[in-house]
C-alpha cells in the first residue's frame, strides 16, 4: 500500500490517494478540489483509479469528486446522511443515481487492499472513517491533537464524543491520517488528544 497525501483547496484539505503497488489500482480519498492536481498524479503514476471515498460530504472534501469521477470512471462513495438528492447544501454531497452510498461494516476492494467502513457521525451525520491495513482515514472526526468542529450543518458534539471513543477502544495501533493537518497514529492521540481523552473517560453516549 502506498499512500500519497496531496493538499487541496483554500481549507487545505488533506487528499489521500490509496494504492495497491502490485496492480496499480487506487481510491481516492476526499477529492477537496484541484482535479487537476489529482489527475496529474494519477497519470504519471500510470494508476487506475476504481474508487473516490468521501470520508463526508462538506464541501472542502468533495469539490472535485464529480471531475475525478468524470475523467477516470471511478465510483464516488458516502454516507447517505451526508448526501442530498434534490437541492443544495454546502455540508452535503448532490448526489445522482450513480452515487453509491457505504454504511457501517460495508467492505469495498480496490486492487488487492480491502477498505472497510466505520460510521463515525459528529462532525457530519454521515462521517466516516475508513480502515485499511494500519491506515484509519478519519476525515474530519479526529486530528493530530485535536477533533472535528461540530458547529457546522447537522454537527453533534455527543455523536463525536461517542466516535472518538469508538476509536479509542479499536484494538492496536493505527496510522491516522486525518482530513486536515499532519498525519499521526492512534497511540499518540490516545496518550496526548485532550478531546480523545475526554472521550474515552466521560464513556459519553452510554
Ligand atoms: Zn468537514
Amino acid at each position: 500500500m502506498l499512500i500519497k497525501t496531496l493538499v487541496v483547496g483554500q481549507i487545505e484539505t488533506n487528499c489521500y490517494i490509496v494504492t495497491d503497488e502490485t496492480t496499480l489500482r487506487c481510491a481516492v480519498i476526499d477529492p477537496g478540489d484541484e482535479s487537476n492536481t489529482i489527475l496529474d498524479y494519477l497519470e504519471s503514476n500510470r494508476l487506475t483509479a476504481d474508487a473516490i471515498f468521501l470520508t463526508h460530504g462538506h464541501f472542502d472534501h468533495r469539490l472535485a469528486a464529480a471531475a475525478v469521477r468524470e475523467a477516470t470512471g471511478a465510483l464516488i462513495w458516502i454516507h447517505r446522511n451526508d448526501a442530498v438528492t434534490d437541492g443544495v447544501d454546502q455540508f452535503k454531497l448532490p448526489a445522482d443515481p450513480d452515487v453509491h452510498f457505504y454504511k457501517e461494516g460495508d467492505i469495498i476492494k480496490v486492487g488487492n487492499l480491502t477498505f472497510d467502513v466505520l460510521e463515525t457521525p459528529g462532525h457530519s451525520p454521515g462521517s466516516v472513517t475508513l480502515r485499511c491495513e494500519n491506515a484509519l482515514f478519519t476525515g474530519d472526526t479526529l486530528f493530530r491533537d485535536s477533533a472535528g468542529r461540530t458547529d457546522l450543518g447537522e454537527g453533534n458534539i455527543h455523536l463525536l464524543l461517542r466516535s472518538l471513543r469508538r476509536l479509542y477502544s479499536l484494538e492496536g495501533n493505527y496510522e491516522v491520517y486525518a482530513g486536515h493537518m499532519d498525519t499521526t497514529n492512534l497511540d499518540r492521540e490516545r496518550r496526548f488528544n485532550t478531546y480523545m481523552k475526554y472521550a474515552a473517560e466521560e464513556n459519553p453516549g452510554t
